[in-house]
């Protein structure tokens, strides 16, 4: 992790060791095949209480992605300091033309924006690292 900036946008990569079928909020059910997902989201009110949440175990559910740090485990977290709401979903962009993307689920974590999906899975975690 690389602490240059104190608050931004964020990557979130997690291994699902086996297939699980979760209800996620009021988004709704669905089923989370084995293998890799990167999860985009901003932190503008500082990185260190957004990862701090995301590394607690027992938590109330609050976000989409509470939901998956349940049953997934958590690789790594890549900071990109930013001021800019807007970045959150440009890096989304770029990790949604990763190779091998695909969406499970609909609208997670993209309440609030045009994305297809702030949750993207891989059969293989990809080499590269999304850019901003
Ligand atoms: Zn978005």
């Amino acid at each position: 992790m690389h602490h240059t900036a104190e608050k931004g946008v964020y990557v979130l990569a997690m291994q699902l060791q086996r297939p699980a079928r979760l209800t996620v909020g009021h988004l709704g059910v669905f089923d989370f095949p084995r293998g890799y997902y990167l999860y985009v989201g901003s932190a503008l009110g500082g990185f260190a209480g957004r990862i701090n949440r995301h590394l607690k175990r027992k938590k109330k559910m609050r976000w989409h992605i509470d939901y998956l740090l349940e049953k997934a485990d958590l690789l790594w977290i890549d900071l990109y300091g930013t001021d800019s709401h807007a970045d959150e979903c440009r890096l989304n962009a770029s990790v949604a033309c990763l190779p091998g993307a695909a969406v499970i689920a609909p609208h997670f974590g993209a309440s609030d924006c045009k994305c297809d999906s702030h949750l993207h899975y891989f059969e293989e975690l990809p080499p590269e690292r999304p850019r901003l």
